[in-house]
């Protein structure tokens, strides 16, 4: 199941069947070239997604039989509560794709919305709705941690 959520929530470019980007020299970044290489990761990720959702609501209405045994109903509850998380996260996820692709087509897609910098080729092929370069990422991560334990004390 986690293996399976991984691969849908973030398959790596071999399961989408694309080929990792090689720039030329003197290529500039985010060059039109570039920019329909992460058009084509992004909808090969929407595509996929997709299907994985029907799978999981196809799954669930499979599976919505009366169980006579308490623990087998515990167990399935259980399991309905994972699948719609992963629908939430799904939705998610489908919904920052819509955001990179629109980026995309502003010409806006692949630098940092806080500093502006070049979130980089290979960052954005393992993560292609990243809008934040690793030190903002790191820093806002820093700072949800403190919140967090600020919110406790
Ligand atoms: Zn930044």
């Amino acid at each position: 199941m986690a293996t399976k959520d991984k691969d849908i929530l973030e398959p790596s470019l071999e399961i989408l069947g694309i080929a990792p980007y090689k720039p030329k020299k003197t290529e500039e970044y985010m060059s039109s070239k570039m920019q329909d290489h992460f058009r084509d990761i992004l909808m090969a990720l929407r595509q996929r997604l997709l299907e994985g959702g029907d799978k999981i609501v196809t799954h669930m209405k499979e599976d919505a039989v009366n169980y006579a045994d308490p623990n087998d109903r515990a167990s399935q509850e259980e399991d309905f509560r994972l699948e719609l998380r992963a629908r939430d996260r799904e939705r998610k996820l489908l919904k920052k794709i819509e955001e990179s692709l629109e980026l995309v087509r502003e010409r806006d897609y692949g630098y940092c919305e806080v500093c502006g910098v070049e979130i980089g080729l290979r960052r954005l092929e393992a993560r292609p709705t990243a809008t934040l370069c690793i030190d903002c990422k790191t820093l806002d991560e820093i700072k949800e941690k403190q919140q967090k334990q600020e919110e406790e004390f």
